[in-house]
């Protein structure tokens, strides 16, 4: 008989510097992260992007774990691509406003996946904010002609103040930014098929502006979903249902004590926002605060102790 397998407490690899002039040390400051620079824009806590993957703690890289239990580690289905991409992320100054396609249109375009995601504030300035869709009326006509003219386009968006703990999600096709001053947690498809809106009208060290995408943005933008932050749901004690949706799902759990049962169609992340402990058969893990545990799909029954930890998984 096969015995389930352990928890796999993840490494993340990081994007830094110059891919992410944005960044900051927050991933320092707030979860003792070893940064590579003062510009660190992004963990990627479990990811099979190449060149961007995370590692188990032998130095293993989540394609050759993959490889070797296969979908006893993904469930059925989830192996190959890999269908989720789970970062932290550190926004000392305003990323660019994009949008991303859904599945249908990456592959005609780009010959890749779509892109959902979500975000999880983790700790949030006073007057934080967030692009978060279009203005109720706006049409493509008005942002086609707002962006081509430049500045116009920031009439337009959508912005909203975000407190630590709120959630937001964000379906292929809606505008978004995460402003200064927020750290978040954001689970995704993997995919990095982005269509960059604008960028503020900023210039890189050369002088020049990043490149804009302007057609395929107003394209696959979907001008009629005005959303707000999603409201959770309590499904145990301590145990908090924040989405359930296409792609993927995310609980909450906050001072919470029990079982964690395996579910063997689909992996799962667990992230500890503070240290938390699971405990399973003959063996147990503390997981730091900012780090993540892979749970397999083919695993153990937990016991989790958590006072701030997040949960998401593919949905089945
Ligand atoms: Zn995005």
């Amino acid at each position: 008989m096969t015995m389930p397998i352990a928890p796999i407490l993840m490494t993340p690899s990081y994007r830094f510097g110059a891919a992410t002039p944005w960044g900051g040390d927050g991933l320092r400051r707030v979860f003792h992260k070893d940064i590579p620079d003062d510009r660190t824009g992004e963990s990627l806590e479990v990811s099979a992007i190449p060149g961007l993957e995370s590692r188990d703690d032998t130095g293993r890289t989540l394609t050759e774990l993959i490889g070797e239990y296969g979908e006893r580690l993904t469930g059925k289905g989830f192996d190959k691509p890999f269908p989720l991409l789970l970062k932290l992320l550190d926004a000392r100054d305003t990323l660019s406003v994009q949008v991303h396609p859904d599945n249908a249109y990456a592959a005609r375009a780009e010959g890749k996946l779509g892109k959902t995601e979500a975000w999880h504030i983790l700790a949030a300035q006073p007057g934080a904010e967030l692009v978060y869709g279009v203005k109720p009326g706006s049409t493509k006509e008005a942002l086609l002609r707002a962006s081509e003219a430049g500045q116009g386009v920031e009439a337009l968006l959508r912005r909203v103040k975000v407190q630590p703990g709120e959630t937001y999600y964000i379906p292929a096709g809606t505008v978004h930014a995460i402003g200064k001053g927020i750290l978040l947690y954001e689970i995704q498809q993997s995919s990095d098929v982005t269509y960059r809106f604008y960028d503020w009208g900023r210039l890189d060290q050369a002088g020049k502006p990043r490149e804009l995408h302007i057609r395929k943005a107003v394209d696959v933008t979907n001008v009629d979903f005005h959303p707000d932050a999603a409201r959770e749901r309590e499904i145990a004690p301590g145990r908090f249902q924040l989405l359930a949706e296409e792609y993927f799902s995310l609980q909450r759990f906050q001072d919470f004590e029990g079982r964690l049962e395996p579910d063997p169609r689909r992996f799962a992340f667990l992230t500890a926002v503070r240290d938390c402990r699971v405990a399973w058969a003959d063996g147990e893990l503390t997981i730091p605060g900012g780090r993540t545990a892979l749970l397999p799909a083919d695993g153990y029954a937990l016991t989790l102790r958590a006072s701030a930890a997040l949960m998401s998984y593919p949905t089945v």
